[in-house]
């Protein structure tokens, strides 16, 4: 194996969009534990990624913050453009920047309906681009990894489970599924892998009020078979795995890190 004895990442380069809070933080914290080089993607929290990315460099690794807004065209392409300039190459990326923004269908407007796609489909459709165009130009380099190159796609379980008063979400997230799967099959036989992480509720800023009270955390609890929230730890296991080579054999596959979420609950008790 081209990685036996070193740490799973050693030596790649990687770009965590959305890098400066939540599950992408736990990311970006776990792969530079197994020795990637990290771009630190963020939007808005700039302190955040900086902070992050002086901590893994200060620990001797390497890591930058870099600001893009994932909608944008433009700016993802430069993104990507900095990291090879910075690190070399870009050997994986993690499509993970997204956002809710939630309101009852008949109330939702057409501004927010967009901007959810935007960030959430589009957004993950622009750095996938970049980083498949930046995988095929670049030296092969087996003894990094086996694949060309991997990308891992930050979804939900609202890929497949129905969300009343999030439908800009649940749209996104189910278009991600498909894009997800179509790219693997394209880009299989040019040894690119791409698959995803479909979390469940996950502890972060972005659900707050699903956990932040003993009462929204009990509710919760009724959704999750397993009986305890997940962690940002939890997904970032997960994305080392399905980054490094073990597993390689691995391609077009949602992975759920949901605690049983998906388990069909209201059945537990017999229906
Ligand atoms: P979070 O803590 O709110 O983090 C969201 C991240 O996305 C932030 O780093 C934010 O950057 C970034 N972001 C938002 N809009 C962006 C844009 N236009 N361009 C670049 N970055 C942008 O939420 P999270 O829970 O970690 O969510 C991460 C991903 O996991 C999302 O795709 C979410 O849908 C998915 N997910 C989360 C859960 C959960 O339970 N937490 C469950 C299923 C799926 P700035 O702060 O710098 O603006």
């Amino acid at each position: 194996m081209a990685n036996e004895g070193k740490l799973p990442l050693a030596g790649q380069s990687a770009l965590v969009t959305g890098g400066s809070s939540g599950i992408g933080a736990g990311i970006v914290e776990a792969f530079a534990a197994a020795g990637a080089m990290v771009a630190i993607n963020y939007h808005g929290s700039r302190d955040q990624a900086e902070a992050a990315a002086g901590r893994i460099e200060a620990a001797g690794g390497r890591a930058f913050a870099v600001k893009a807004d994932v909608a944008e065209e433009e700016a993802v392409d430069a993104m990507v453009a900095e990291i090879a300039r910075r690190f070399g190459r870009l050997d994986i990326l993690v499509a993970n920047a997204g956002l809710q923004k939630d309101a009852a269908f008949a109330e939702m407007t057409l501004a927010d309906w967009r901007r959810v796609i935007d960030v959430n489909l589009t957004g993950q459709f622009l750095c996938c681009r970049a980083a498949v165009r930046r995988f095929l130009e670049q030296e092969e380099r087996p003894d990094l990894s086996r694949a060309r190159g991997k990308v891992i796609c930050v979804s939900s379980v609202h890929e497949v489970i129905p969300w009343a008063g999030h439908v800009n979400y649940a749209a996104s997230k189910g278009g991600v599924m498909l894009m997800m799967k179509s790219l693997a099959q394209e880009v299989a036989p040019r040894r690119v892998r791409v698959n995803s992480i479909a979390p469940g509720a996950i502890r972060t800023p972005i659900n707050r009020p699903a956990w932040e009270t003993e009462e929204a955390l009990r509710k919760l609890l009724t959704l999750i078979p397993y009986g305890r929230i997940g962690e940002t730890e939890d997904v970032a296991k997960a994305a080392v795995w399905l980054a490094s080579d073990e597993s390689d054999y691995v391609t077009g596959t949602s992975l759920f890190v949901d605690g049983g979420m998906c388990l069909y609950p209201g059945f537990e008790n017999n229906g």
